[in-house]
């Protein structure tokens, strides 16, 4: 926008604007204009796919794992029910993940680890120094400047490729010759996909639980959090935003989460009378801890996480102290120097399924090795091994189970990811 307009500074400018007739020019300059391309046959309300791997879930680990598909070659869609990549990092504005190091040295890099270190390029930020090993865990956690975060992610989806269907979900799965059958849903598209991989990346492993095989769940689950700012600006890429614990939030259908969401905006606007504050942010909608977990053909157990058991098909390494979260808060209980825990591709891996893998949260573990494991980075490594993972077996039409571990750890390393190795 011109410093000057009309020969008078902005100001005056704007001033002129509100009080004569330029209500109409205020628009004018604060306004800037780009064109969307149109969308092949938008009316036709049915659509079809056929690709290699369906991601459901753009979160945390979904939009790594589709790019890296789509790097690896594959043609990949991502379906994801809401309106951008990123999930509880962006969404749910969990923007500072970690962690990516540990002991003095970098454990967990690859695509999470590029998309991070460029939105804090791009954003002025500041990276951690992670030759360093700091005194408490969050302090080389990445500041990331959310909004930016995500558009990165889709755009680094474009370049690989990677077609995205947001405000879309399954709603019914079907076993077909040579892959799955997805009839997904969004508003005015019924989407059906052939694909021959599906990764999981919905948080609460949903097209695992749609398909009937066994998920974990605990009766009382760690609180989600509404996360807002109250009486300053928040400043993303530099501060943390307030937290709100929202006990009993519960994301299993839109049933439960409308009812976290509706409970923690309220007692956020109760807050803002009761304290006469301005409300500078609010994200819209509440970050979810703990829901459903896989049984996998492996279960990761807290004593696994907390040994740094390196497992021997293990695929990333995972580094965060155990974080269960409770009524009265969180005490984080750090790992024994040295110990580096690792993730089997066979946690990712629902019991007794064939060419479906998850990747995120829902790896399935144990409570409290969960409340470690959950952490952004690590759920980022998780994505990138099962984009790969899913790839290698859609060429070879086999289940990633069944594609040579070998394999699996040389296109991760091409990719950029560190693989852990026995001592
Ligand atoms: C309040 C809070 C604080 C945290 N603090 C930290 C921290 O400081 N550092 C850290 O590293 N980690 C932290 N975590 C943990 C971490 O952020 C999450 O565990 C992690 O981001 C989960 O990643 P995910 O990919 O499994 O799920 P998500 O990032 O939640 O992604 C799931 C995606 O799937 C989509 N989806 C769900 N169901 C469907 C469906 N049926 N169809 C289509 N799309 C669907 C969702 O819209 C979402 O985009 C925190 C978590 C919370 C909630």
């Amino acid at each position: 926008m011109n410093k000057k307009a009309d020969g008078r500074d902005r100001r005056e400018f704007l001033q002129s604007g509100f009080l004569g007739t330029a209500a109409a020019s205020l628009a004018i300059t604060s306004t800037s204009h780009v064109i969307a391309q149109s969308v092949p046959n938008a009316t036709e309300p049915e659509v079809t796919n056929e690709v290699d791997v369906l991601v459901v879930g753009g979160g945390t680990a979904g939009h790594v794992a589709a790019i890296q598909a789509g790097r690896a070659g594959a043609k990949t869609l991502i379906v994801e029910r809401g309106s951008q990549l990123g999930g509880t990092t962006t969404t749910g504005g969990v923007a500072f993940p970690g962690l990516f190091d540990a002991w003095g040295k970098q454990v967990i890099a690859g695509i999470g680890w590029e998309l991070v270190r460029e939105s804090v390029e791009l954003d002025g930020g500041k990276l951690p120094n992670f030759a360093k090993v700091p005194q408490r865990h969050w302090q080389n956690q990445v500041y990331t400047n959310q909004f930016l975060y995500a558009i990165l992610a889709e755009e680094k989806c474009a370049q690989a490729g990677v077609e995205i269907a947001y405000y879309e979900f399954p709603q019914s799965v079907t076993k077909v010759d040579n892959g799955w059958q997805v009839d997904c849903v969004g508003f005015g598209t019924q989407r059906r996909v052939r694909c021959k991989q599906i990764i999981d990346c919905t948080g609460g492993a949903e097209v695992v639980g749609m398909l009937g095989f066994e998920r974990l769940r605990e009766e009382e689950r760690q609180p989600g959090s509404y996360l807002f700012m109250l009486g300053k600006e928040h400043e993303p890429g530099r501060n943390q935003i307030h937290r709100l614990y929202v006990h009993g939030a519960d994301s299993t259908n839109s049933r439960t989460a409308t009812r976290a969401n509706m409970t923690g905006r309220q007692s956020i606007l109760d807050r803002v009378r009761k304290e006469n504050k301005r409300l500078m942010h609010l994200q819209p909608e509440t970050g979810f801890r703990e829901s459903f977990r896989i049984q996998g053909e492996t279960l990761i157990t807290v004593n696994d996480y907390t040994s740094g058991r390196i497992f021997d098909d293990a695929i990333s390494y995972a580094f965060y102290p155990v974080d269960l979260h409770t009524k009265t808060g969180v005490k984080p209980k750090p790992l024994k120097p040295g110990k580096v825990p690792t993730i089997p591709l066979s946690a990712l891996i629902p019991k007794g399924s064939r060419n479906i893998i998850v990747a995120g949260r829902c790896v399935s573990s144990d409570r409290l090795a969960n409340s470690g494991l959950r952490v952004q980075a690590s759920c980022m490594g998780m994505g990138q091994a099962a984009g790969v993972a899913a790839t290698l077996a859609a060429k070879s039409d086999t289940t990633p189970l069944e594609v040579p571990l070998e394999e699996i750890h040389a296109l991760l390393r091409d990719h950029g990811q560190i693989i852990p190795e026995k001592a």
